[in-house]
């Protein structure tokens, strides 16, 4: 690592600026510790800023991300949604995603995180079996951040896999993942002017037996989803493609099905335009987002199960609660959306309940140094589809934030952190349980 300069050194290192990764800088940062953030795109946010992801699923997502809500809801970028059969309290919030990066960047900013953005953490710099710090690169080459823990909040475990981590990838039996997903949508359509459903679904089915619109190898269910239009309503929606057998870790895969994913979509806006009454004026809103649902879980020291989940299990280190239901877009037959509500109901944990996320799915099995947080922690695929959602995300990456605050001041490894006490700090302290009025 002698060519490598040296940028500076901090008692925490972040990688990745999701949800996990702007709860795990700001925890740090608020109790006081030199936090360092490394974020590859130009935005705070994650999903949240970069895929427009703008719904924050029902569950509790900790004291950080609600004064991300407070403050959200002051400047009017969110509003809560009630349903008590469908969301279980505190409901489901709808934020506007580029308002919600600006605030976080805000409650970055006072928290006294310091930030580089536009910067891709390429792995961590090990010595005697511990982390001494993340290498990095951005525009002006590769450079290394010293520090004394690391929180790696990359959604992939990008820096704990490079570091020899174990981990596991997708299904046990077959290694298939979720679905990731094309997010595109079409603007000025004449919805009034649009032929009925059934007209809608013919041309969709001749358009693409005719190969004026080529599908995505690898889309799922291309009847019902190469088409930007609802069945149920008839009108033309901000299209996302399911996307199966797409391996997010490997960049020849995901570079293939962006190309066929954009290509499609300029065969789909040229069709509407051409054959579609009220699409004469249609076009592209955005060239599209890839994003992902499922990568890489860490092997840590205790793995969140799908039984954990429904039973509503509860542990001495439960620092993170969390009640969302076990989401799946699974190739899978009878596991994907839209499910009906009797499975969202029979699988998440019973009214009032709720299940505990113990610190040690925060703790690869190595290196020392190490914590990771976000939707790569270790756990059970079928719980990932509950805990991956942005509330529990958020919370996660407080906790990992708050146990590396508490070692660097403590001196040991955040292996060595007490459990039971970042439990009582978030968990037991903090939130109440679910009531129903
Ligand atoms: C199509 C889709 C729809 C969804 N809908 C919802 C929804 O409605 N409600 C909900 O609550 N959840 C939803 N989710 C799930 C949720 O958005 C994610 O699971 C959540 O954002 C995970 O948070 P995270 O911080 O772990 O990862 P991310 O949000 O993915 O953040 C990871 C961050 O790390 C950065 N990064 C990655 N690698 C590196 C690196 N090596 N160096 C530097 N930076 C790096 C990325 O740029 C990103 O900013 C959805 C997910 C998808 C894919």
């Amino acid at each position: 690592m002698n060519d490598v300069p040296v940028t500076g050194e901090w008692d925490v290192v972040v990688c990745g600026g999701g949800p996990a990764g702007v709860g795990a800088a700001i925890a740090a940062g608020r109790l006081g510790r030199s936090v360092l953030l490394v974020e590859m795109e130009q935005r705070l946010g994650g999903l949240i800023s970069n895929a427009n992801i703008g719904t924050f699923c029902d569950t509790p997502g900790g004291p950080i991300f609600d004064d991300l809500l407070a403050r959200l809801e002051a400047v009017g970028a969110a509003s809560v949604l009630i349903n008590h059969q469908r969301y279980y309290p505190p409901g489901r919030w709808r934020c506007h995603p580029g308002t919600t990066a600006a605030v976080l960047m805000e409650m970055a900013r006072e928290a006294g995180v310091n930030l580089l953005l536009t910067t891709m953490a390429e792995r961590a710099l090990i010595a005697d079996g511990a982390v001494g710090g993340v290498i990095m690169v951005n525009k002006a080459g590769r450079s290394l951040a010293r520090a004394q823990v690391v929180v790696d909040c990359t959604a992939d475990a990008d820096i704990a896999a490079r570091a020899g981590a174990s981990f596991v990838q997708g299904d046990p039996e077959d290694g298939r993942i979720q679905h990731c997903n094309f997010r595109w949508g079409i603007e000025g359509v004449h919805s009034e002017q649009l032929p009925p459903p059934e007209e809608l679904e013919a041309l969709c089915a001749e358009a693409v037996a005719s190969g004026a619109i080529k599908p995505p190898d690898t889309i799922f269910g291309v009847d019902r989803d190469c088409f930007p239009f609802s069945r149920a309503t008839g009108a033309m929606i901000l299209g996302g493609w399911e996307l199966q057998h797409v391996d997010p870790t490997d960049p020849h895969q995901t570079t293939e099905a962006i190309a066929q994913c954009q290509l499609a979509a300029l065969q789909v806006v040229r069709f509407l335009r051409e054959h579609v009454p009220g699409c004469e004026e249609c076009r592209m809103r955005s060239a599209g987002i890839f994003t992902t649902r499922e990568s890489r879980r860490i092997v840590g020291a205790y793995t969140v199960t799908a039984e954990d989940v429904l039973s509503g299990a509860k542990f001495d280190d439960g620092a993170v609660p969390a009640w969302f239901w076990t989401d799946m877009h699974d190739p899978a037959p009878g596991r994907s959306t839209p499910y009906p509500l009797e499975y969202v109901v029979a699988n998440r944990p019973k009214p009032g309940d709720w299940y505990e996320i113990p610190y040690r799915c925060l703790l690869p099995d190595r290196p020392e140094g190490l914590l990771v947080a976000g939707r790569c922690i270790s756990c059970e695929r079928l719980a990932q589809g509950s805990l991956r959602v942005i509330p529990t995300a958020m919370y996660l990456g407080e906790a990992a934030g708050t146990a590396a605050a508490w070692a660097v001041e403590a001196g040991i490894s955040p292996r060595e952190v007490d459990g039971a006490r970042l439990k009582r700090v978030l968990n037991e302290e903090y939130w109440q349980p679910p009531t129903y009025d």
